[in-house]
């Protein structure tokens, strides 16, 4: 299995004023192709932080981060967003779908950024939609869609363009049981259809068990096991 992500001693800190937050110390992780990861640990621990790294949506204060063979962080702004557009896709927990646009509109947005022709972003997005069994909602807008719709179409936005790594944050972290257990069998499918790699943050630990592999976030590292019980990091 080769490296899709590769993280390399990743370090970062928030400096408030005079006071340092160490969130995440020295930190290494590597993401196999086609990998099922989940990453878990207590609330407050780093994951968001992790991620937010990982999806190159902020920098660390130090470490390497290396997608597809490329040191993203050494990237300029522009080659940056265009790198995030062909390599990464990113599930928000709570959707961040634009409302006021359709669910095939929203899901053909990253195409159309890219440049894809409307009318091919608007195929490929219905294509996408429908892997999500979602063909019947096409025309609505998120206000006309449950929590798993919605959280649906997020996942088609972040799969229509073929990225080879899915990150995504708490992706069942407001949906009822079984709402998440759909949402975790849909992304194991589409994982095994299309063999994106997924780094799947939770604070559920029964449905983590059910990736190929789990690690705890726990003194600003990566660690095999379940996070301590009293919820410190
Ligand atoms: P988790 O996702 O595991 O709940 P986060 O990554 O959101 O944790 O936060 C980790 C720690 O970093 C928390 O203590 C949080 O208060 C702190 N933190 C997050 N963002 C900032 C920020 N912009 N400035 C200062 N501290 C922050």
């Amino acid at each position: 299995m080769s490296d899709r992500l590769l993280c390399k001693a990743v370090s970062k800190s928030y400096f408030n004023g005079k006071h340092e937050t160490k969130v995440l110390n020295e930190l290494n992780l590597n993401v196999g192709s086609g990998e099922l990861l989940a990453i878990v640990g207590s609330s407050g621990c780093g994951k968001s932080t992790f991620l937010h790294i990982a999806g190159v949506l902020d920098s660390p204060t130090s470490g390497e981060v290396i997608i597809n063979d490329v040191n993203v962080h050494s990237l300029s702004d522009k080659e940056r967003a265009s790198f995030r557009n062909k390599h990464i896709g990113f599930i928000y927990q709570f959707h961040h779908l634009m409302m006021e646009f359709s669910a095939v509109e929203n899901v053909a947005m990253p195409l159309l950024i890219r440049g894809v022709s409307p009318k091919e972003a608007k195929a490929a997005a219905e294509e996408m939609l429908s892997k999500v069994s979602l063909s019947h909602r096409y025309k609505h807008r998120p206000s006309e869609l449950s929590g798993g719709e919605r959280q649906r179409v997020a996942i088609a936005r972040a799969l229509v363009t073929n990225p080879s790594i899915v990150l995504a944050d708490e992706p069942t972290g407001n949906l009822d049981f079984d709402t998440a257990e759909q949402i975790y069998t849909l992304i194991r499918e589409l994982n095994a259809t299309l063999g994106t790699s997924f780094v799947i943050v939770t604070h559920d630990l029964v449905l983590a068990s059910k990736m190929d592999r789990q690690l705890t976030l726990t003194q600003g590292q990566l660690k095999p096991g379940s996070p301590k019980i009293d919820g410190s990091c």
